[in-house]
Formats: C-alpha cells, sequence, structure tokens
C-alpha cells in the first residue's frame, strides 16, 4: 500500500467509496466526479502505477472484474453502451497514480464523442513504418 495513494486508502477503507464490486485483488467503485452517471472504477487492490507494472495474474483478475462489471453498469443506468478506457501513465492524462480502468455508460444521444476523438489529425504512417513498428512490437513482447 502506498498510504498516499487515495485508491489505497479506498482499498484499505480509510476513505469511503460506492464500491460495487470486489475479488480477492480487484475492486471497483463509482467514480466520485463520474462523466455520465454511473461512471465506474476498476483496480487492483495492490498499488501499482501503470498497466506495464501489474503481473500477468492480477491483470487478469482486474480484466475479469471489469468484464462482469460492464453489463451491470449498463444495466443499472439503462445505458446501451460504455466507453471503456485506462488513461496509462501522466502523458496519457493519468492523474491517479494507481492503475484503474474507466467504464463510461454512453447513450447515442449523450453529445460526446469516442477515443478517436482525442486526436484531431492522424499521422499518416507509411506502410514501411507500420511494418517496422509491428516488428519492433513482436521483439519487445
Ligand atoms: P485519471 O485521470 O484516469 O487518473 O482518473 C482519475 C479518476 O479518479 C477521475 O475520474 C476522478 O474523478 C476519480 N477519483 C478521484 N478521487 C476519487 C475518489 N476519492 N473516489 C472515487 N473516484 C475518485
Ligand atoms: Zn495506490
Amino acid at each position: 500500500m502506498d498510504s498516499d495513494c487515495i485508491f489505497c486508502q479506498i482499498v484499505a477503507g480509510d476513505i469511503p467509496a460506492n464500491v460495487v464490486a470486489e475479488t480477492d485483488d480487484a475492486v471497483a467503485f463509482l467514480d466520485a466526479n463520474p462523466l455520465t452517471p454511473g461512471h465506474t472504477l476498476v483496480i487492483p487492490r495492490e498499488h501499482y502505477h501503470r498497466l506495464n507494472d501489474v503481473p500477468d495474474d492480477v491483470a487478469a483478475e482486474v480484466l475479469g472484474l471489469l468484464h462482469d462489471v460492464v453489463p451491470a453498469v449498463e444495466a443499472a443506468v439503462d445505458a446501451p453502451a460504455t466507453t471503456v478506457a485506462f488513461n496509462n501513465g501522466e502523458a496519457a492524462g493519468q492523474e491517479v497514480p494507481h492503475v484503474h480502468g474507466h467504464i463510461v455508460p454512453r447513450s447515442g444521444d449523450d453529445g460526446q464523442r469516442p477515443i478517436h476523438a482525442l486526436f484531431d489529425d492522424r499521422p499518416g504512417v507509411g506502410d514501411e513504418e507500420m511494418d517496422e513498428i509491428a516488428a519492433a512490437i513482436q521483439a519487445e513482447r
């Protein structure tokens, strides 16, 4: 536990949260400042900064709980869809340094956009560079 971390404090029960589901290794609770009603966060109980830091078994547990909770969130707020996303690192907008997946209920008429709308332009990556990037990712795994 990182005693400075707000999500560790939620796991420890030191600060309140609307917990909606939990397992041995993961917890789901309502976001305190929801983007839409039902906005839920899913976290590992242990403190890891980014997805990259999470061990395989904990990652499976977090994704499993996320998978379990998504349909329940949609049903609870009568949403036909959800945006599911991790801000994975400060450069991607992560503010709380304890890895968390967002489940944001969406409706077709909420006036908001898909995650592709984060970017105004696309870089136009050529075929050769695409092949190089794919090969580099394969080599890094
Ligand atoms: P991110 O920008 O991906 O790090 O998102 C952090 C999220 O945590 C934001 O959506 C906040 O509203 C949410 N948050 C911050 N503090 C709390 C808290 N005490 N309980 C529940 N959610 C929180
Ligand atoms: Zn933490």
